[in-house]
């Protein structure tokens, strides 16, 4: 039962967030476990997860860390299967991991693209896939899937990675559609800039220098981002948030 007196509205409530090692799913797993629920984090450096599980909880919270590659299909599988097994049938999945490289189309950076790819698209794909037959023949779930700005416009510098988002809205919106009459709930998350160590991955200086402007204005932090996704899971549920897009206030879309 939801607890709202106490603000513990997603007590009782199953969530799986993945890429929660660092930035926006690290915020949205503590986030959600405030809100009272159990949290199964994901992500390939376990360290990190281990110290966002000791953060959890010292606030009282109740997680797990998982180490799980997401682009291998068996990992994302075992990563459900364990999570079932531990905590509960999932109710929510974060659908978070993802990579990106500013770089120019004309510098043929192919690895970088396929990284992308495999992260963005392959890895979004097992985690879905793990999930949502348990989700259907329970009746009930919410799959938030982390987009971006750039699932809504192809960016400068960011043309693969853009195209990968595009993906992520695609699929969504034709999931959301078919899933009418099922109880599962499809949200897509469109943030522009925030604070994280996405931009870290960058080796394409000349798209870097032109296109990646996220430390020349005030953008988002990973919280703004973790109230969207609480707000999301958080509605009543005749209530379906399709999308939010949440943008650094000097940097609209
Ligand atoms: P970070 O680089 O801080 O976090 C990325 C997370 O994804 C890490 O936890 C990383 O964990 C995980 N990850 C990457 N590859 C894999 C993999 N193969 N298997 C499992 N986990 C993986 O970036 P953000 O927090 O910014 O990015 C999170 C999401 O938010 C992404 O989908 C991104 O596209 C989206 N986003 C970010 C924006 C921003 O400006 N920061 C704006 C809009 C959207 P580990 O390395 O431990 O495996």
């Amino acid at each position: 039962m939801a607890d709202t007196a106490s603000g513990q509205i997603l007590r009782d409530k199953v969530a799986i967030v993945t890429g929660a090692s660092s930035g926006l799913g690290r915020a949205v797993a503590v986030a959600l476990a405030g809100k009272g629920a159990k949290v199964a984090m994901a992500a390939r450096r376990m360290d990190r997860l281990q110290e966002v599980e000791s953060v959890i909880a010292n606030s009282g919270g109740v997680s797990i860390s998982v180490k799980t590659d997401v682009t291998q299909r068996a990992e994302v599988k075992e990563l459900v299967r364990h999570t079932e097994k531990t905590l509960g049938p999932v109710d929510i999945l974060v659908n978070n991991a993802g990579t990106m490289y500013y770089t120019l189309m004309k510098n043929v950076h192919e690895d970088e693209w396929e990284k992308t790819v495999d992260v963005n698209i392959k890895g979004f794909n097992n985690s879905i896939g793990a999930v949502l037959d348990g989700m259907v023949k329970r009746g009930k779930g919410h799959i938030v899937n982390m987009s971006s700005d750039a699932g809504r416009r192809g960016y400068l510098g960011l043309a693969v990675y853009s195209g990968t988002k595009f993906y992520v809205e695609g699929l969504s919106q034709a999931m959301r559609n078919e899933l009418i009459g099922t109880g599962i709930r499809v949200t897509c998350i469109q943030p522009g800039d925030v604070t994280t160590e996405l931009f870290q991955h960058t080796t394409d200086t000349e798209a870097k220098e032109k296109y990646d402007v996220h430390e020349k204005t005030k953008i988002l932090e990973p919280e703004d981002v973790a109230n969207a996704v609480v707000y999301a899971v958080s509605q009543p549920g005749h209530v379906g948030v399709n999308e939010i897009l949440i943008e650094p206030r000097e940097a609209p879309l």
